[in-house]
């Protein structure tokens, strides 16, 4: 029978988001619903130095924004609650004794000026102390005290931590579901620390093994980063006798830099002008903000599909994909080994995708607090049809009132440029034809108006391009819009009359 997949996302609530992280939830996500599987949030929060305040519920709110849903976790409770690591602290001292009982970890006292004192001294010549099997026999370790000694200063509450007993010169084979087999010696690995007597809690190592087991996780699906705690991880499930419910691994490529070359980072976003946060944030500590996709305008569906392909290929040439589409298109197999570089304009040109695609309704809902922010009050039905009309032209919402302010209000002045070219010549007095013609038409729809003037126009034999951009000037103001009729049907006949009388009330034409 197959296993049941159980993905968690298990982030630490260090700080904001990194898209990075939100793309590790996605796939989780996307593995997950593909095989019907447990989506779980897990707070990693053992690490009380590097705890932020409020990061947690970012995290939740960026999760929800993306339309991540979490089956199981951290404000949703379920089968192996709590699933905030903190709230479990009583769970993990028992799994790190066990482990030095059979011998696969032992206790050091070392405190941390002696270590410090270690590292100068092996740096003065030239070295890097690592603690490590060629150390701990002669530390102050329960390997190297005698056991009396090790009880009387536990017991005295002397302040200890348990370390992993790396093994001396053993290559672990490892499996990863993305870059194959991988092999590293062991004797390039120190002794980590697994629990901490100072705080009562386990580290990052630890915690994360423990609860995957508790918690039934069958895929483990995370950055690049982690990759090198893999032989420990490989290593600790065997110490503790849990090979046969190993998770099966899988390490994402990084998220890189415009340029290629390192992690995308806050620097970049903040040089280049992006977001590499989902949402807008302030620092609790030090008041620093920093842009969020959700605040700088970016649709959460563009968002997600931009996000979907750093770092997967769905071997086709589809660009564009609902959520549905990633769950049923998504697999590991073509998540690539290498780096994936993060394009600004990309995201962007996906931002523009979905706002192309979007109903009149749905961009009514966009547009109309915009329009009250002008003082303008219309019907979702008014409001829609312009936005309706601009909306290719536009890739954020906030783009929509400079495509069609027009729409709403008459032009008070009249770009320089447009009107020093049309407003001369004949152009006005036959701009008075015009008006005479529009006066006369009792269907005002588009089809009916373009009919009725461009065969008045061509009758005559007006130059079609002075006489329309004349018409623009008077209605719009300048040398932009979209097709003059969509304005003249848009704003009315009472209206293109009004615009018509008053740019001649405004402006002299030249001779
Ligand atoms: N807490 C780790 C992090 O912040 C989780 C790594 C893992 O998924 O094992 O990324």
């Amino acid at each position: 029978m197959e296993k049941k997949v159980r993905v968690r996302f298990a982030p630490s609530p260090t700080g904001p988001l990194h898209i990075g992280g939100v793309r590790t939830a996605l796939y989780n996500y996307l593995f997950a619903r593909q095989h019907g599987g447990t989506m779980i949030l897990r707070i990693e929060d053992t690490d009380s130095q590097r705890f932020v305040p409020g990061a947690e519920e970012y995290i939740m709110e960026s999760l929800k924004w993306c339309g991540i849903e979490i089956d199981e976790g951290v404000g949703i409770g379920g089968p192996h609650a709590p699933y905030r690591q903190s709230e479990r602290r009583e769970i993990y001292l028992k799994y790190a004794t066990q482990l030095v009982e059979a011998g696969w970890a032992y206790y050091a006292f070392d405190s941390a000026e002696e270590l410090d004192a270690l590292r100068k001294e092996y740096e003065s010549r030239g070295e890097t102390f690592a603690y490590n099997y060629a150390v701990r026999g002669r530390l102050a370790t329960s390997l190297a005290l005698p056991a009396e000694e090790v009880k009387a200063r536990i017991e005295r509450g002397d302040q200890w931590v348990i370390r992993f007993r790396m093994p001396e010169n053993e290559v672990v084979k490892m499996h990863d579901l993305i870059r194959g087999d991988v092999e590293v010696n062991t004797s390039t690995l120190d002794d980590k620390v697994l629990y901490k007597s100072a705080d009562a809690l386990p580290t990052y190592h630890l915690a994360n093994i423990v609860d995957d087991r508790l918690m039934e996780v069958s895929h483990v699906i995370r950055g690049e980063e982690w990759l090198p705690s893999l032989p420990l991880h490989y290593l600790l499930y065997r110490a503790f006798g849990w090979t046969d419910s190993q998770p099966e691994f899988a390490h994402l490529p990084l998220l890189l830099k415009p340029t290629g070359g390192g992690k995308l980072s806050k620097r970049d976003g903040d040089k280049m002008g992006f977001p590499v946060f989902p949402l807008f944030w302030k620092s609790p500590a030090t008041g620093e903000t920093a842009h969020g996709y959700r605040e700088d305008g970016y649709f959460p569906e563009a968002f997600i599909n931009m996000l979907a392909l750093l770092g997967w290929n769905p071997g086709t040439e589809q660009e564009l994909f609902t959520m549905q589409e990633l769950i049923e298109g998504f697999s590991l197999d073509r998540v690539s080994k290498s780096g994936a570089r993060f394009q600004p304009d990309k995201a962007k040109w996906f931002n523009a995708q979905y706002m192309h695609r979007k109903s009149d309704a749905e961009l009514a809902a966009l547009y109309q607090p915009v329009l009250r922010e002008h003082g303008i009050e219309v019907s979702d039905a008014v409001a829609g049809k312009a936005a309706g009309i601009m909306k290719e032209r536009a890739t954020f919402t906030t783009d929509l009132w400079d495509l069609t302010s027009f729409f709403f209000v008459a032009p008070e002045q009249y770009e320089e440029k447009q009107a020093k070219k049309y407003w001369k010549g004949d152009n006005p007095r036959i701009l008075k034809e015009v008006r005479e013609v529009l006066a006369s038409i009792d269907d005002f729809s588009l089809e009916n108006t373009e009919r009725i003037v461009h065969a008045w126009i061509e009758e005559k034999g007006y130059p079609m391009g002075q006489v329309m951009n004349t018409l623009r000037l008077a209605l719009v103001g300048a040398g932009k819009g979209p097709g003059m009729y969509d304005v003249t049907a848009f704003i009315g006949k009472e209206e293109c009359l009004k615009r018509i009388d008053n740019l001649f009330e405004r402006l002299t034409p030249a001779a």
